[in-house]
């Protein structure tokens, strides 16, 4: 047991004369807009705060690249909505420029004319009427977007439609199967070619017997030029050429406040690779990025995820800068090296239980600036890099985004969801004094030891639990947290503050699991997703055995139905009895208990309940997707222009951040 050491941090809990932290920033279609905070970048040295700055240029240059590659008209088209939303002279009070606001916002959001997750062409609400005069009223500021030549009236004819065809272009990563996924699908990865061309292509590279084969066509557009099939390449001197000369640039200037060789040389590889696009240099880069787990900052710049190709080969530019937030990556590192008390002590017959146990280490990070495909909607977690073969050799990074939930939970608080569904004033203090932590700490626990606690019998098939297995493999996980978090181990080890804090995830669980999950699901279904079935499973059957001595009580008040938790200690030890009998069932095989099991809790949902549910949730108008804002940095420089700090601040809102980033930070032509 290593000595106690307090691993959270208190940098959201402003001192009297501070402002409060604002998170949410804007709100739009289906959008909520939040700001992050960039904890204890203060703390950081001049060098490590230049390196943020210089990295975080390199991934503001990259943006226009994700845009083309979404889709080949969206840089004209975002140039042309901005050059109306800033030269408009008409009435901004209209409804149609509202809308076109509106629309340009989502355009924002998507990089590009589809919605960052459902992929789907956002459906304008202003009327086409209203769009051609107003490319009419700023054609002078329109000259570098029209094609040379080609009279305004043409650019309309040619725009208009792109913008309101509903069928024109409507998917952008098209993965039904049946049809030509290539030429069904809207985005810039590929141009002439059918999907079979695609596929021929490719399987000639390939050598079945490399054992260490490239990411084929991570870092190039396919395209058929005079009847020749042809792999543009994304690098200097290549397509991109002009984004990809500043992102380098930049990374150079990075280079030089490298925090070490090591990193100097992982930054010098990706400069490399930038300029010849040669993927052997990637593989090779992404060995040394992988290796360095002692470098505080960190950084994602490239063509790195291939969710947008629906062959999953091409690569979407993203970017992502961050540093080690050394104090709750501690949390993960006692969590782990503990993990044998854990093993030892948890309520499981000691049959099921693991002899050695191996802790599983992963770092918490800051993000400092997001980019690309991580921005403005970003992961909270990130696990890179993708080539099995290097994960194989290699390993990979883990990483959890902390700053990121932090804002996601700090943001719900106060958008009127805990004050519609929680209980009392008490559970709602709670919830804001520990929820972040606690959160974050059940995540922990759940990952770094849930998942690899307990053993099976000898001769017990891992499959045999079979559909069930997952649903009760996620509640194993999540009840070896729970019955943890109120352990006052917790307390010993530094990782929660007070013997208060495990009530706050202990009740938000149980109330998530017996109502508000419902709120995600449709009605008259049924709940199918294992995470929620896990959750559905745990608080039914805990509220189910604690009713006989009032544990947790279902109140209703004025009509609306409440979670009341009366005794969180049997709530614990109700957890510890579920968490056995599921190792049990788990570690023999025993495929009809866990079918029961999962049968009689997990699944069934009560109509009348659930329909109070939504009809609460919809009362509060959330917004069921959420993207980021940027804080921005500044250089500070002395009168003989050496720069002594970097400055971040949080006062950009969206619309000025993303025509900052258009204006300065926009080389690219209109097409690629
Ligand atoms: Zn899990």
């Amino acid at each position: 047991m290593t000595a106690a050491v307090f691993a959270f941090s208190n940098n959201q809990d402003a001192t009297a004369t501070e402002k409060p932290f604002v998170y949410s920033v804007d709100k739009f279609a289906d959008i909520e807009i939040l700001r992050y905070q960039v904890s204890d970048f203060e703390k950081l040295s001049l060098k490590q705060k230049e390196m943020i700055y210089y990295l975080s240029q390199a991934s503001i240059e990259g943006r226009d690249i994700l845009f083309d590659q979404n889709h080949k008209n969206n840089l004209t088209i975002r140039r042309t909505l901005e050059a109306i939303y800033i030269n408009y002279k008409g009435d901004r009070n209209t409804s149609d420029f509202k809308n076109f606001t509106i629309y340009l916002k989502q355009i924002w959001m998507g990089n590009g004319i589809h919605h960052h997750y459902s992929e789907d062409k956002f459906t304008p609400k202003f009327s086409k009427k209203f769009f051609v005069d107003a490319v009419r009223s700023v054609q002078t500021q329109c000259i570098a977007i029209v094609r040379p030549g080609e009279t305004i009236t043409k650019f309309i004819a040619r725009i208009s439609p792109i913008i309101f065809d509903a069928t024109l272009y409507a998917k952008r990563t098209n993965q039904e199967a049946g049809v030509d996924l290539i030429q069904t699908s809207a985005n810039n990865y590929y141009e002439g070619v059918t999907q079979a061309e695609v596929e021929n292509f490719y399987a000639k590279m390939k050598n079945p017997a490399d054992n260490t084969p490239i990411s084929y066509g991570l870092n190039s557009k396919l395209a058929k030029e005079k009847g020749v099939i042809t792999e543009k390449t994304y690098r200097i001197g290549g397509m991109y050429s002009a984004a990809i000369e500043r992102i380098v640039k930049w990374l150079t200037k990075a280079s030089e406040v490298a925090e070490n060789n090591k990193q100097r040389e992982i930054i010098e590889t990706l400069i490399a690779f930038y300029t010849t696009g040669d993927l052997k240099t990637f593989d090779q880069y992404a060995i040394k990025w992988v290796q360095d787990i002692d470098s505080q900052i960190d950084f994602i710049n490239g063509f790195t995820e291939s969710y947008g190709d629906p062959l999953g080969m091409k690569a979407s530019w993203e970017s992502l800068i961050n540093f080690k937030n050394i104090e709750a990556t501690k949390r993960t590192q006692i969590i782990s090296n503990n993990a044998q008390w854990f093993e030892d002590n948890s309520p499981i017959d000691a049959k099921f239980r693991k002899e050695t146990v191996k802790g599983v280490s992963a770092k918490v990070i800051t993000a400092a600036m997001l980019g690309g495909d991580c921005y403005p909607a970003t992961p909270i977690g990130v696990n890179l890099p993708n080539s099995n073969w290097i994960r194989r050799d290699y390993g990979s990074k883990s990483v959890t985004i902390e700053n990121i939930t932090e804002a996601y939970d700090k943001a719900s608080l106060g958008n009127g969801f805990a004050e519609e569904f929680m209980w009392s004033n008490i559970e709602i203090e709670r919830a804001k004094k520990f929820a972040s932590l606690t959160n974050n700490l059940h995540t922990d626990l759940h990952e770094c030891l849930g998942h690899g606690s307990g053993k099976l019998l000898p001769g017990v098939d891992p499959d045999a639990l079979k559909a069930y297995g997952s649903t009760l493999e996620e509640a194993r996980a999540d009840l070896f947290g729970l019955y943890y978090m109120g352990d006052p181990i917790m307390i010993k080890l530094g990782l929660l503050p007070s013997d208060e804090a495990y009530k706050a995830e202990y009740y938000q669980f149980l109330m998530n699991g017996l109502m508000t999950q419902l709120t995600r699901i449709k009605p008259g279904k049924n709940i199918e997703e294992a995470h929620m079935r896990n959750r559905q499973l745990i608080a039914s059957w805990v509220f189910e055995k604690g009713a006989v001595d009032k544990v947790i009580e279902m109140k209703q008040r004025n009509g609306e139905t409440y979670v009341v938790v009366n005794d969180y200690v049997k709530v614990r030890a109700l957890f510890g009895q579920l968490l056995a009998q599921i190792q049990e069932i788990k570690s023999t095989g025993n495929f009809e208990k866990g079918k029961e099991l999962v049968e009689s809790y997990a699944v069934k949902v009560n109509p009348v309940l659930h329909a109070e549910i939504l009809g609460r949730y919809e009362k509060l108008h959330l917004a069921p997707y959420r993207g980021f804002v940027n804080p921005v940095y500044t250089l500070v420089k002395d009168k003989s222009g050496k720069i002594t700090d970097v400055k971040v601040s949080y006062t950009e809102n969206y619309v000025d951040q993303h025509l900052r980033y258009s204006k300065k930070y926009s080389v690219l032509p209109n097409y690629n």
